[in-house]
């Protein structure tokens, strides 16, 4: 392409050519003549073409570049050019910014940007939440003015990374947040937020275990400890003394193994997310199994009773399955007065779930202790549970056995009438096409069972 210079020199030499021609042909003052109206139309054309410009420099716009031809039609094909070139540049740029921007928006935590006077620059969404700031109306405004958190200017006046503020919002309920500020480019901040609910509740949960595992172990070692000093300092002591002493230590210490079996058993059930071995769990046994063992521990105090309807059989873990049921079971009868009843029971309802049930005639519980039941060491009354051998880590094992066969616990209770717990398997764990039982074993629907069991409990 020619260069402006050349394209214009060109036409001056035009110009003056024909001026040349015009005065040797017409004489001098026609030569003249002829040179000053080729310069006029020159000056002309460029005076048109710088209008044009000058109107559209107001409004640059590169798909409406003016139109024209010779040393103009350079120079605006070369404005077209620079122009489109940074309208590339302009949305490559954009996009990375919208891109970083998306990034920042996502980040689980808040971000907010000051510049050295502590002004706001930027936020994102949850920075807005966490700080109480409206996205872009309190830009500009300096951060200490706008955000109601106590203690904030002096951080900020000593913002180092590993400083941390944490606080409460004052419209939340319960909410502990933690900013962190960063320093970065000339004096400027990154306010960074976190939400430490879930980190403060975790860690007063593991403080609270502690506190209870260790006060759970104190009380029967402390009986333990006491007799055996008694026994150092009177060694020969009375047999019918000595053999009473041995008994409350025996059955101390069954208590702390009881605990750390259920300890154990929790940490197991924790570690994992689903049982290591499923397979076709047989209920009639099962609940017979632990019919058994509800009578050794009612010892005929109470009436046991198993209602098994139709086949009944669930895949899952068949130990943890016994812990779960037999944790409920134990409770039935443990916090039952004497002559009262418990029932066993399986069934599928209409959806095809099956649902095993513990009901008794027990002692109830009060509606507001409900949801906080299978919570480690929740007891409604704590001299009972202990009188009685209970660790409360039951119903916490129940809910992780639970959760691992994706089944629900549903309980039902009325003060002084007794309470009912159901636990709710979902369908496909019902085992449909289960072999014939044992007529004599596990009858289908164990009415016979009941009544003969009825009898053995009243008798
Ligand atoms: P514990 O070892 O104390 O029985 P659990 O976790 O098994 O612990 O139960 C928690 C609490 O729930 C018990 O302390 C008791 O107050 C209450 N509870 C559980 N089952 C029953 C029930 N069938 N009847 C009345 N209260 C119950």
């Amino acid at each position: 392409m020619m260069p402006v210079w050349f394209s214009l020199t060109l036409k001056f030499a035009a110009i003056a050519m024909v001026a040349l021609f015009v005065g040797a042909w017409k004489g001098v003052v026609a030569g003249w003549a002829m040179a000053c109206i080729g310069l006029l139309v020159l000056h002309a054309a460029h005076v048109y073409q710088l209008t044009r410009l000058e109107r559209w420099l107001k409004a640059p716009n590169a798909d409406d570049v003016p139109d024209a031809w010779g040393t103009w039609g350079l120079v605006f094909a070369g404005i077209y050019r620079a122009l489109r070139q940074e309208t590339k540049t302009r949305d490559a740029v954009g996009k990375e910014l919208e891109l970083f921007m998306e990034a920042a928006q996502a980040l689980p935590g808040g971000i907010a940007m000051l510049d050295s006077g502590d002004q706001l620059l930027w936020c994102n969404d949850t920075a807005a939440v966490h700080l109480g700031l409206q996205v872009g109306r309190d830009y500009g405004l300096r951060i200490t003015n706008i955000v109601r958190v106590p203690g904030l200017a002096a951080f900020l006046q000593r913002a180092l990374a590993d400083n941390t503020l944490d606080y409460r919002p004052a419209d939340n309920t319960g909410q502990l947040l933690s900013l962190k500020a960063i320093p970065f480019g000339d004096g400027r901040k990154l306010l960074v937020s976190f939400d430490i609910t879930q980190i403060e509740r975790a860690d007063t949960m593991r403080r609270d275990f502690i506190a209870n595992v260790s006060h759970e172990l104190r009380t029967p070692l402390t009986v333990i400890h006491g007799f055996l000093e008694h026994m150092n300092d009177a060694p020969v002591a009375p047999a019918e003394q000595a053999r009473r002493h041995i008994e409350l230590m025996t059955q101390q210490s069954d208590r702390m193994l009881k605990l750390v079996d259920d300890l154990l058993m929790l940490s197991r059930l924790e570690a994992g997310d689903s049982p290591n071995r499923e397979e076709r769990v047989d209920l009639h046994a099962l609940l017979q199994g632990l019919a058994q063992d509800a009578r050794a521990l009612s010892a005929g105090r109470h009436q046991i009773e198993v209602d098994v309807l139709g086949e009944a059989a669930v895949t899952g873990s068949v130990d943890e399955l016994r812990s779960a049921f037999g944790n409920l079971v134990s409770n039935a009868v443990r916090y039952t007065p004497q002559d009262g009843r418990v029932t066993l029971a399986w069934r599928v309802d209409e959806q095809g779930r099956g649902v095993f049930s513990v009901a008794d005639t027990g002692i109830g519980i009060a509606a507001e202790h409900i949801p906080r039941l299978t919570e480690r060491f929740y007891r409604v009354d704590r001299g009972r549970s202990r009188d009685t051998g209970g660790t409360g880590l039951g119903l916490a094992i129940v809910k992780h056995v639970l959760l691992r066969h994706q089944a629900t616990l549903e309980i039902q209770s009325e003060l002084g009438a007794g309470s009912e717990f159901r636990i709710v398997f979902p369908a496909w764990r019902s085992v449909v096409d289960a072999p014939a039982h044992n007529a004599t074993d596990t009858p289908n629907h164990d009415t016979a069972d009941v009544t003969k069991h009825a009898e053995a409990d009243a008798a």
